[in-house]
């Protein structure tokens, strides 16, 4: 019960609206709470649970997701802004319900300023124990019912929208798709894309969820490693980040790339390389913000209809984009990053 909290205020948190270390000894816990943007509304930003490194990496991930969320809402038109938590999880013996409660009396502090939900390593029942001691938290089981089948509608049309700028013609029949990752959302993507004619091929590390998958949408499986080598107009990473590198873009035969993961691109530089290549990305806080406008339900009340316009627009988010990147003869991430800093009147 000695909650701790120390406002960082250091060259690397410029930009930044607030951000701090919160301790509580008492329960093993050490967390970086980042706020990066509250123009558009509260800032929104999931709480990632995991061992990291040292202090440094944490400070590292959570500036980079929180500037992330505030990206992804900018860009999505919706009235959240940019935050996120990390806990920097103790190397073993805690009690994880005292822990996540002094997580649930630090995001309080901020009076709502920062909304949490689930993230890497937490999930809606730890939610239910940072509701305990906090009001600003979202994400609690039934509460929202699964975002996934939405996020992959967006996907969907983040790939009609590249396939337009290419063709002029959003169909996607006959188009060969690779998804990466079978799980929520890759497998939901796969099934809408199958039914608008698409030919599929699925990978996943999990075998099972691979061959479930392609039995569904009538596709072929591919190994985790020849993902990269796919005969196959659209690559979808739907599984984890950083996926879009200096060993795999060489490999990529995919004139479009569009996906559900986070953070796809290791570095700003493999932007450039997927342009130089000739190779149509969308950045992946366009692609997949129907995970963050499934959330204005429950936190600005938006009914069935605002959410269907919503995702629907990331269609035209997507090509007002790319057509941008053309015209400036940048990379899409780079134009996106514009569009987004205009719109909130930022500079990064
Ligand atoms: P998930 O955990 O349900 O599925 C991920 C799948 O990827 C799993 O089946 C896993 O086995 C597989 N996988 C992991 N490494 C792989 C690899 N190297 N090759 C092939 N498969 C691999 O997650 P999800 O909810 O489907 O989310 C997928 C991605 O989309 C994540 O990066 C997530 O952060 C992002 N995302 C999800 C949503 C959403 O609505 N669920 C919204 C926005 C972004």
């Amino acid at each position: 019960m000695s909650l701790r909290l120390t406002k960082l205020d250091s060259p690397r948190v410029a930009g930044y609206e607030e951000v701090w270390v919160a301790q509580d000894p008492d329960a093993s816990y050490h967390a970086i709470l980042a706020v990066h943007n509250t123009q558009r509304g509260p800032a929104l930003g999931g709480t990632r649970l995991m061992r990291y490194a040292n202090d440094d990496a944490a400070l590292t991930d959570v500036l980079r997701l929180a500037r992330g969320m505030t990206y992804k809402c900018a860009a999505a038109n919706i009235p959240l802004g940019g935050g996120k938590s990390v806990i920097l999880e103790p190397p073993s013996g805690y009690d994880r319900a005292a822990l996540l409660r002094a997580h649930g009396r630090a995001v309080e502090s901020l009076n709502g300023r920062y909304v949490t939900s689930v993230d890497i390593g937490t999930g809606p029942v730890d939610m239910v124990t940072i509701r305990e001691t906090t009001t600003h938290v979202t994400g609690l089981p039934n509460e929202l019912g699964d975002p996934s089948p939405i996020t992959a509608r967006g996907v969907v049309r983040a790939i009609q929208a590249a396939r337009y700028v290419r063709t002029s013609s959003r169909d996607l029949h006959g188009v060969r798709v690779v998804v990466q990752g079978c799980g929520h959302v890759g497998k939901a993507l796969a099934l809408q894309l199958h039914a608008l004619g698409a030919r599929l091929i699925v990978s996943d590390v999990s075998n099972e969820r691979a061959d479930a998958t392609a039995a569904e949408c009538r596709g072929e499986v591919c190994g985790p490693d020849e993902i990269y080598d796919a005969e196959a107009q659209v690559y979808a990473p739907c599984a984890t980040g950083a996926t879009l590198n200096a060993r795999t873009i060489p490999r990529l035969k995919a004139s479009i790339v569009a996906g559900a993961a986070n953070n796809q691109l290791e570095t700003n530089a493999d932007g450039e390389a997927l342009r130089a290549r000739g190779i149509t990305y969308v950045p992946d806080f366009i692609a997949n913000s129907g995970g963050a406008i499934y959330l204005c339900r429950v936190l600005a009340g938006w009914s069935d209809a605002q959410t269907d316009a919503a995702v629907e627009s990331i269609f035209d988010s997507s090509v007002e984009v790319l057509r941008r990147a053309e015209q400036e003869g940048i990379s899409a991430q780079d134009a996106a990053e514009q569009v987004v800093e205009a719109r909130l009147g930022i500079r990064a």
